[in-house]
């Protein structure tokens, strides 16, 4: 047997094509399964006729592959790469590399690099993000660990990555868990992107009254626009278009249950930054929004004791339509500018080191959130790396002060019908609090000191010097 250039070790979604991917691009590849039958199923339908040894044991894997090895793993997240790893290492020799590409969480991440290492062995936590498609024909990846192992690894992931007019989608992310902490704050901003669109389909259909077909034009339109144009918009289109195939003539969208899954990266995004103490609301509001859509039986059960507004929409549809698409752009502003923020202070807590534009570059094919609005953050930050806030970005800034009208008309409307927006919201009122001089945050400190004596400071005096007082006269 000739010694194969790569291994991948998981032969779910995401390993499979993942291979396939690797194996089209001119390494031939090595693959193990813990479930045999499915290895069978593999060599037996995608990989005929392919240059791939499909191994039944991990030590018959392991030998099979070229020295130095490369391994990826793309299992379930958790204690499957743990079970893994444990498995691999007395096969494996010195500069050896695994590599995860599953969705771990970056501490984890962090601790098998930190284990890893001191064996030796090499270890590369990277993202990938495109789901099926995207793993088979160029995802986006986001590989963290030592810049070596990296540039050891970049004539394959060079050539396996999205293609995109510069370049190809992937990049050295940062050491230990940059890449798992990167990949995981793209999730956070596909949770943003996702509940913004739903919430714009909610309005567009319940205010304003759009009809399947005419959700399917709006949403095919705003794809052809500049500042909207991106995947998660273009699948948006189509679903509108979808008639159910299980012969009740009905959208499929309409037959779906109104009760959002979610794996946890979302969640994550949103305890690392309240733990670094970076505000994200919509992104927040997105996975609270997930949360209640899965209380779907109370709130079933609520809906007739709870009504709400009775009135009907009697406004101009174009001209709605027209502030919808503005509000929903203002809207993705800011939680990129929330999700970049995030990254910024990560990269500073953690030493990640992160480029922020060359983030938003290899996230312009690929992945889930890829977008031709990407161009215009990675613009941003060649403009000007230190950018405190994309709200500050000359484009951005202009954008939403042009239509911040627009955005406001559409939360009146929203608000007086009852439809619940909350990232819609949660993105106008971030934009309203950060362009604040002053919050009234002068009187939670007065309140603190009131009941805790937690001191305040004053805005007659300098920084850093606090002050108590006694609220209470003394009787
Ligand atoms: P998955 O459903 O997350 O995992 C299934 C794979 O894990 C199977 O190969 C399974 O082997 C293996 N596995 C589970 N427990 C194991 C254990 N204890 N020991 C050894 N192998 C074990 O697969 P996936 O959807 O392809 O995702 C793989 C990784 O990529 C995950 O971390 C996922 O979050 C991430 N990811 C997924 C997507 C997506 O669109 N699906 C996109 C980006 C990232 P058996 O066949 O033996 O059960």
């Amino acid at each position: 047997m000739s010694q194969q250039k790569f291994g991948v070790i998981g032969l779910a979604v995401m390993g499979e094509n993942l291979a396939l991917n690797v194996e089209r691009n001119g390494f031939p590849i090595s693959v193990y399964n813990r479930t045999s039958s499915k290895t069978d199923e593999f060599m037996n339908t995608r990989a005929v006729g392919k240059n791939v040894f499909a191994a039944y044991s991990l030590e018959e894997f392991v030998q099979s592959l070229e020295r130095p090895r490369r391994i990826l793993v793309m299992v379930k997240a958790g204690k499957p790469v743990d079970a893994v790893i444990e498995q691999l290492k007395p096969l494996l020799d010195k500069d050896d590399m695994i590599i995860d590409g599953g969705n771990s969480l970056y501490e984890d991440t962090e601790r098998r690099t930190r284990e890893l290492e001191s064996t030796g062995l090499g270890f590369v936590g990277m993202g990938v993000s495109g789901g099926e498609e995207g793993a088979l024909w160029g995802p986006s990846m986001m590989p963290g660990g030592t810049e070596a192992s990296y540039r050891e690894l970049e004539p394959i992931l060079t050539k396996v990555a999205a293609q995109v007019d510069d370049g190809p989608c992937v990049t050295f992310i940062g050491p230990g868990g940059a890449g798992h902490y990167v990949k995981m704050v793209h999730n956070g901003i596909e949770y943003g992107d996702m509940q913004l669109i739903a919430e714009a389909y909610d309005l567009l259909k319940n205010t304003a009254g759009l009809s399947n077909e005419e959700l399917h034009e709006v949403f095919a339109e705003w794809n052809t626009t500049d500042e909207l144009n991106s995947f998660l918009i273009e699948i948006t289109a189509d679903i509108f278009k979808k008639i159910d195939d299980q012969g009740t003539g009905k959208h499929l969208v309409d037959l779906i249950m109104d009760s959002a899954g979610q794996k946890g990266t979302g969640r994550w995004t949103v305890m690392s930054a309240l733990e670094l103490g970076v505000c994200i609301p919509t992104m927040t509001a997105a996975v609270n929004a997930r949360i209640m859509s899965s209380y779907k039986d109370e709130r079933v059960a609520a809906a007739p004791q709870l009504p709400g507004p009775t009135a009907k929409f009697d406004g101009d549809v174009k001209a709605f339509v027209n502030m919808v698409r503005d509000a929903l752009y203002c809207s993705k502003i800011c939680s990129y500018a929330q999700g970049m923020a995030l990254l910024g202070k990560a990269s500073q807590e953690y030493n990640y080191n992160l480029n922020l534009g060359e983030m938003a570059r290899i996230w312009k094919g690929g992945c889930i959130i890829r977008a031709g609005f990407l161009n215009k953050i990675k613009k941003a930050y060649d403009e000007n790396p230190q950018l405190p806030n994309l709200l500050l970005a000359p484009e951005f800034k202009q954008t939403i002060l042009d239509r911040q009208d627009a955005w406001r008309e559409v939360l009146i409307t929203a608000n007086k019908f009852g439809v619940p927006v909350p990232a819609f919201s949660a993105s106008l009122d971030y934009f309203d609090s950060y362009r604040r001089g002053t919050l009234p945050q002068n009187l939670t400190q007065a309140q603190r000191d009131y009941f805790g004596a937690h001191t305040y400071e004053r805005t007659d005096k300098a920084r850093g010097e606090f002050f108590h007082t006694e609220w209470t006269e003394a009787e």
